[in-house]
């Protein structure tokens, strides 16, 4: 019977068993059995090895695991570039949460209507299928994907997961320890539920120190830890609270438009920031509230703790990652992004292992890119490489919203992993203009790919 040949088969070639799934939905550091283990409960099995509900592809499908930037993007630009592409995104989440502009509700600057969104919407507008679910394997000999909904057959498969952090980087190895600090000062770098409970985190917040930090590597929003900073220091002030920020930063100044944040903190928060250059965090003791450095150690009565970010488990697990890549990113074509040896599966967005900057107008513009060169692909055909654009503002003042933005392009240099700037655009005067400018980047993507 093709179903139960079917899920063995999964077991037998695909990447992922079916019992690390629980690894993808908690975000925590749950073992993957080992090779050949069986299914972790007959209930998983039985779903699984059923046709997921979508309809019958009228051409060829597109399967796009994560409605993040990357994948909502993909979404909608496959079918521009090739009509006959018949779409399905898989995405577990029932409502679309916006990281981009989050600092800017955090300090109340705009609704958290205009961060949340309807993957229904998407799918109307974008003439595809949204199935709510979880990829949980892949056969890319049948080039088949099975979800917890049940398996989708695809001709191209799109991972676009996303992140996942990694606590280690922090010096903290017990996981006890790292589901504490994740649950208690959560760093607020992947959509949604973080976002509300630092908001709540806020609200509440009292006296003392909030403890923000930056964390090594190519991390998530480049921007975001200064920018938050700005924002959450700006509303101790706004509030009338006896309390400061404290941002622990492993480069000797921001990691970008330093000049532009370093002119906001003396100026705008002398009295409620204090910036801490050149300080890597190499552990956290969570019953006592302290953060440590190489150099000092820092009480807090509340804190955002950023690990060090990996690409998603999912692309590690899938046996995809790079070798020896400290962020577990993809094994792909850097230029076009399909996995090594294999132009049915293409990984995008912030698990791509280029030094682009991890932000959703890269990803965006990234994506677009990829539908034309898969559609040309179909034709037969080539798509010459385009640049993505990085382009992000980061608001420094909320009183009033003033931001400052940066644009930039990328350049391969021919020597395999290396890549040059090839145009920056870097405005660090804060400005009111700037500040709508920012808020309005948002309104435009979420027009273009919710409708
Ligand atoms: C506070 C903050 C501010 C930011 N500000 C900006 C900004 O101003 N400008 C800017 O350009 N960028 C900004 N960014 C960065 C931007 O949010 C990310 O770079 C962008 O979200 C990356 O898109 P992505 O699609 O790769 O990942 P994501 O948007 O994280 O999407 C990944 C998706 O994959 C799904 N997924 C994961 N595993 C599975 C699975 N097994 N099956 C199915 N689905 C799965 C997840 O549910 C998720 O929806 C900001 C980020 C933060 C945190």
């Amino acid at each position: 019977m093709e179903d139960a040949e079917g899920s063995s088969g999964a077991s037998r070639r695909g990447f992922l068993k079916l019992a690390g799934m629980g690894t993808l939905a908690a975000g925590s550091a749950i073992a993957a059995p080992s090779a050949g283990a069986a299914p972790a409960s007959p209930r998983l099995a039985g779903p699984l090895a059923q046709p997921a509900p979508v309809p019958k592809a009228k051409g060829p499908r597109c399967v796009i695991v994560g409605g993040g930037w990357s994948g909502l993007t993909l979404a909608k630009y496959l079918r521009e570039a090739e009509p006959k592409f018949d779409v399905v995104l898989i995405e577990p989440s029932s409502l679309f949460f916006s990281c981009p502009l989050s600092n800017l509700w955090l300090g109340e600057v705009i609704d958290l209507d205009l961060l949340t969104h309807s993957y229904v919407d998407a799918a109307r507008a974008g003439g595809y299928v949204w199935l709510q679910a979880m990829l949980a394997d892949v056969d890319r000999e049948k080039r088949r994907a099975w979800t917890t909904a049940g398996y989708v057959d695809y001709d191209y498969l799109f991972l676009a997961p996303g992140i996942d952090y990694h606590y280690p980087s922090l010096g903290v190895e017990d996981p006890q320890q790292q589901a504490m600090i994740a649950t208690h000062w959560p760093a607020g770098f992947r959509p949604g539920s973080e976002h509300l409970s630092i908001k709540r985190k806020l609200e509440d917040f009292e006296e003392g120190i909030f403890l923000l930090n930056v964390p090594p590597g190519n991390y998530r929003c480049y921007s975001g830890p200064y920018e938050r900073a700005c924002v959450i220091a700006g509303w101790l002030k706004r509030e009338g609270i006896a309390g400061k920020v404290v941002l622990l930063d492993p480069h000797e100044r921001p990691a970008i438009k330093a000049d532009g944040f370093l002119h906001a903190f003396e100026t705008f928060h002398k009295d409620h920031l204090e910036y801490v250059p050149g300080s890597n965090i190499t552990g956290v003791d969570p019953e006592r509230r302290k953060v440590i450095t190489e150099f000092d150690e820092y009480d807090f009565a509340d804190a955002c703790i950023y690990p060090r970010v990996r690409a998603s488990r999912l692309i590690e697990q899938f046996g995809l990652a790079k070798k020896n890549s400290p962020q577990f990113e993809a094994d792909i074509d850097p230029l076009k992004y399909n996995v090594r040896g294999d132009d049915r599966v293409y990984v995008t967005g912030d698990a791509r292992p280029m030094p682009f900057s991890k932000s959703a107008n890269t990803a965006y513009t990234e994506a677009q890119y990829v539908a034309r060169l898969v559609a040309a692909r179909e034709r037969g055909e080539d798509e010459p490489w385009v640049s993505p654009v990085t382009s992000c503002h980061s608001m420094v003042s909320i009183d009033p919203p003033m931001s400052i933005s940066i644009e930039s392009r990328y350049r391969h240099n021919g020597k395999g992993e290396e890549w040059d700037f090839a145009g920056v655009k870097l405005v660090e005067e804060p400005s009111e203009g700037l500040g709508k400018a920012n808020v309005e980047w948002g309104r435009g993507l979420y027009l273009d790919l919710f409708g």
